[in-house]
């Protein structure tokens, strides 16, 4: 590991993690769901309203010029943070969610027909689950579940099964959000290629706990979240193939997208304008900008060492405890852990962990059919980012051997 990473220094970055919760200190292991934001963040995202904020693209005034820099500015470092091969491949979106939903439309209404077959995986979270399932309704397909396996692994030889020359579409975690279990992504590309369908990476749980490179891994798309990566709320982007964005149909309509409107007919903007309708919102982008350059600052590699080092002590801390059961032991297991204690309700562990001020998620994580294959209603779910401590590991597997005091 870097020897200049200080978790101590990092924190003082986060001013959120000063506050105290119930007069404790408090430990945020809820990462999953969203994580703080550094000042870094917050003084450029600050800073557009204070010194800057116009509407952008077509405004010939000052401030609108120099948002509308910043806002471009920001999607050349969405693209090298991921290596896309270009700027015009970053589609800006609020979020993972709206990037899948906006393949599914733009690109599974023009390219999925009936007898088609769209493949996602056990362990998604439901935002790659139901667009799907409702393109198939929508255009007559039908949706093949790839299975996960006792340890939380992704069962490649039965993915490979369902893919055939009706497969069209193939879109998996990366990363799952509750089992912290990192899919082959690179080898699902390959599978997914051999059989002429596209691949879809939901990366919400990767790009915020891995270097990431959409050249190398070979995607069609890839889908993140800003707020999940120190970046604020309403920022995300959906990486898609520079050809594909020029075939696909635009999705929202509106002012931004088009490129000459008349009651005869429209023609749209290149991508990536011809998927952002509307008035985007380009402080958060800025912002996510600033978000990317910080944890790139730091590199993603040393974040990826630090976080792994806090999941396998955290991993053997829970497997020691006697009634401990984790869901989802990946051989190559990232950012989040999730597991039950004794017969206790997750929400009770939850609640009970949360009063020694460390905040967990409890849950079925927006994961239900994972939950069914797993017969179980939730998980207490810890997930890390990179101002998270050892310390604070051994806060929360003290908290659950509490947890189990106070229902023996
Ligand atoms: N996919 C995964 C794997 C996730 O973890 C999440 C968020 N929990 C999402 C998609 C959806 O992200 P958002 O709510 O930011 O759209």
């Amino acid at each position: 590991m870097n020897k200049e990473f200080n978790v101590d220094d990092v924190r003082l970055q986060f001013p959120i993690l000063a506050e105290k919760v119930y007069k404790k200190n408090l430990i945020y292991l809820d990462n999953g769901a969203t994580t703080q934001k550094p000042l870094a963040v917050i003084d450029v995202y600050d800073n557009v309203y204070r010194k800057v904020n116009a509407n952008i693209h077509r405004g010939v005034h000052h401030l609108s010029n120099v948002c509308t820099d910043l806002y471009e500015k920001a999607r050349q470092i969405v693209a090298r943070h991921l290596n896309a091969a270009d700027s015009s491949e970053i589609v800006f979106t609020r979020n993972t969610t709206e990037s899948i939903n906006l393949v599914a439309y733009a690109y599974g209404d023009k390219f999925v027909g009936p007898g088609d077959e769209i493949v996602v995986s056990e362990m998604e979270h439901h935002s790659n689950i139901v667009p799907w399932q409702l393109l198939c309704q929508r255009r007559g397909a039908k949706l093949l579940v790839a299975k996960v396996s006792d340890h939380g692994e992704l069962d490649m030889g039965q993915l490979a099964g369902l893919l055939s020359e009706r497969t069209r579409i193939v879109s998996i975690a990366h990363v799952s959000n509750v089992m912290g279990s990192v899919n082959d992504v690179r080898t699902i590309v390959g599978m997914a290629h051999s059989v002429g369908a596209v691949a879809v990476i939901d990366a919400a749980q990767s790009v915020p706990h891995q270097a990431i490179d959409v050249q190398s891994i070979g995607c069609d798309f890839l889908a993140f979240s800003g707020h999940k990566v120190y970046a604020p709320l309403g920022s995300g982007a959906l990486y898609g193939r520079r050809d594909l964005l020029n075939a696909m149909n635009p999705w929202m309509a509106g002012g931004e997208m088009i490129d000459k409107v008349s009651f005869a007919g429209t023609t749209f903007a290149e991508p990536p304008l011809k998927f952002e309708a509307g008035t985007p919102d380009y402080a958060a982008a800025i912002a996510l900008g600033a978000a990317l350059d910080y944890v790139d600052g730091i590199g993603m590699d040393v974040i990826e060492a630090h976080e792994a080092s806090l999941v396998k002590r955290t991993l053997d801390g829970l497997l020691a405890i006697p009634g401990v059961r984790v869901i989802g032991q990946a051989e190559n297991h990232a950012s989040a852990v999730s597991f039950l204690v004794d017969s206790i309700h997750p929400y009770d562990a939850g609640m009970i962990l949360d009063k020694l001020g460390i905040a967990v998620r409890t849950g079925h994580h927006c994961a239900q059919p994972l939950m069914d294959r797993f017969g179980i209603v939730g998980t207490v779910r810890a997930s890390f980012a990179l101002y998270n401590t050892a310390d604070e590991v051994d806060a929360l597997l003290n908290g659950v051997e509490w947890v189990k005091k106070m229902f023996s």
